[in-house]
Order: C-alpha cells, then structure tokens, then sequence
C-alpha cells in the first residue's frame, strides 16, 4: 500500500531536500518522545521519521514519485507492478484482499518430525523405543479453551469482530483506504475475556514428553513412521498435527542390506574352495546358519541361502542370504605342504595358460568392471 510520505511531512511534491528536512523538524519538535509521550505522538513520529528517510533518498523517492512505496512489503517498485500507469495503481489500492472475514482462532496444530538410528539388528527383528519429544500440548489448567473461567471467546471490541481494521488515509490520489490484521485479536475477531494464567489464552503449553515408538521388523534406512495426532498441538488448543519418526539404520560390520536382501563376504581356503566345505555364520537376530561351500566354488561365486535375508516389511517371509566368496591361496607353505601341493600338481591335469577373451561369457573386462561396481 503506497503511503503519501509528501503529504505525512505537508511538503509539496518538488519540495527540495531543504524543505524536506525542516519540515521534518518542524513536526519532530512536536511529536518527538521526549516532549510528547503519547501512543498517537510516537507513531507520528516514526511516520514523519520514515517519511523522510524516503524523501531523502533519491532512488526511494523516484519509487514514490511513480506511484509505489519503498517501504511496503513486495517492493512496489516502478518496475514491480506500478509501471502500467494509474489504472494498475487503483488496482492495487483498492482491488483484492482485506475483505474476507476473520480466521480461526482454533488452528490445527504443526505435524512434527523425529530422527532416530537403529542398529541392523533392531531393523531386522523390530523394536520399540523410547524417545523424548518437545511439543505444545493442551494446557491441563483451562483444557485448552485458554480461558480462566472456561467462558466463551467474546467479540473484539477493536475491530468489531471482523479481524481487521480499516483506515481513511490521505494521498495524493485522494482518500486510499488501507486495510491491516486486528492486533488485539491477532485476525480472529474474537479474545478470551479472562486468559488463562498457565498459557496466556492460547490454550497450549510447551511441554517435553517420553513415547515408545514401535518399529516394525524390515523398516528400511529413511523411513518414517507416522503416529498420529503426536505433534504439536494447535493454536487455540486446536487439534495436534502427527509425529514423525524418521529412522536412520547404521551400518553394519558383516551385512550389507540390498532390497530385503543381506550379502556378506566369506573368505574361503583354496582347498576348501576345492573340495567343498560347510561353515557357519550368525544371523542378525543370533541365529546360526550354515551355508554349504559346493565342491569346485569358483572365487567371486554368491552362494544363496533363501529367506535368511531380512523380513519384507508389512509382509510375509524374508529376503534372502547371499555369500560372497573370496578364495584364499596359502602362503608361506610348510614343506610338508608344498610337498602335497606339488603331488596335487602332478595329479592335477591343469596347466597354466593364457586363455582368450572370447572363452568365458563374463570375461575380463567384465570381471574388472564389476570388480568396480562392488
Ligand atoms: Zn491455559
Ligand atoms: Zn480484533
């Protein structure tokens, strides 16, 4: 809303910088805090204080002098709306806004929202824990109705009900009617005759709370559980938002999780790898299982253990359990075992060869950019 910051300090429109500030004086000797302490004097003053910052500064000046203010919110710059001429100037005075009825004083209260981490192993069997959140919930003193004698909200007087309050200003365009929220009643049109001493009327209090949280057996890394009507509890004492709890799932030192899956890696001795081999691992809720190295197992070989993997969330079964192979070759053999090994040798059949690239489905480059994927 442009205010007529000419008319606030009585200086014509080519007054000069001169003019400007001793008609500025001229007002402040009247309305200045120290020789006039009434409401009405000081926001005269900082009316006759703004006026002349804006007069005095060229490029706000040139704002006003095009029809905008500088000092209203948005700007109302010449090239933010003003530039088309008067027609947008009276659009902006006197089209939109300022003539809808009061708002709620009851809102709904603020959804709120919690981190917590979680091991693995609590991911994979469930858990619930507890947790401590801080929140506005209904004043246990007026039950949330903000009012000492639980009486009902009465009318504002200020604005008559309607939440806002209109004035009459003087421009250079004439009367322009300016339309601000009621202050006394925040825009509801109404106020609590008799607050309530604990909240102050609003009929919430800040207050920190323990709950358990359930989390169900597979959440995922990110998730968030919501409970409802947890959160903040609204303006007015108006009905609470929901909690949030967004859960951050650690790293684990054995398994890495992929879907409902779990992988691991085993490192397996060359002649286990060989000739097969049985060993056992513990599961994440501390179940042991043994996983079957078949004979001849190849290094880089997953070998699969169905529905060990973790719990599908809202769901049945589980995922699957996939061990990853590593080969170990011995070193630093006894002579008693190089001797066995070189008995393998002359038994073995298999000789050292370059083999060619086309032989193998994966292949080199293969094995080498997936080596990288990992
Ligand atoms: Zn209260
Ligand atoms: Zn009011």
């Amino acid at each position: 809303m442009a205010r007529d910051y000419y008319g606030i300090l009585g200086v014509d429109r080519d007054a000069s910088d001169n003019e400007i500030k001793k008609a500025y004086r001229r007002l402040a000797r009247k309305y200045h805090p120290d020789v006039n302490d009434s409401e009405e004097a000081a926001e005269k003053f900082s009316e006759i204080s703004i006026a002349q910052e804006v007069l005095l500064d060229p490029d706000k000046r040139r704002i006003v002098d095009a029809g905008g203010d500088p000092m209203a919110q948005g700007g109302g710059t010449p090239g933010g709306g003003f530039s088309g001429g008067f027609g947008d100037i009276f659009d902006a005075f006197f089209g939109g806004g300022g003539t809808q009825g009061p708002r709620s004083r009851v809102q709904p209260g603020s959804d709120a929202l919690l981190r917590i981490r979680i091991s693995l192993e609590d991911a994979f069997s469930g858990v619930t824990k507890d947790v401590t959140i801080d929140t506005a919930i209904i004043c246990d003193v007026c039950t949330g109705t903000g009012s000492k004698s639980n009486g009902k909200p009465v009318t504002c007087s200020v604005c008559n009900g309607s939440g806002h309050i209109q004035q009459i200003q003087r421009s250079f365009l004439g009367n322009v009617m300016t339309t601000t929220t009621c202050r006394t009643c925040e825009g509801t049109g109404e106020v609590i005759p008799d607050p309530c001493e604990k909240c102050g009327g609003d009929g919430r209090i800040p207050a920190r709370r323990d709950l358990k949280v359930k989390i169900p057996a597979g959440i995922n890394d990110g998730m968030r559980i919501r409970m409802a009507g947890q959160g903040e509890v609204g303006h007015g004492g108006g009905p609470a938002g929901d909690l949030y709890v967004e859960v951050t799932v650690d790293r684990h030192p054995v398994f890495i999780r992929e879907g409902d899956d779990l992988h691991f890696n085993v490192e397996v001795p060359m002649v286990d790898a060989a000739l097969g081999v049985d060993f056992d691992v513990e599961a994440l809720d501390g179940e042991t299982i043994t996983v079957t190295v078949p004979e001849g197992t190849q290094p880089g070989a997953a070998i699969r253990v169905e529905d060990k993997g973790m719990p599908r969330l809202r769901s049945e079964g589980q995922g699957d359990l996939y061990a990853h192979v590593e080969v170990g070759v011995p070193t630093n053999l006894s002579d008693k075992q190089r001797e066995l090994l070189e008995k393998l040798r002359e038994h073995g059949g298999e000789t050292t060869g370059v083999r060619r690239e086309d032989d193998h489905g994966e292949g080199l480059f293969g094995r080498i950019r997936n080596r990288f994927r990992r």
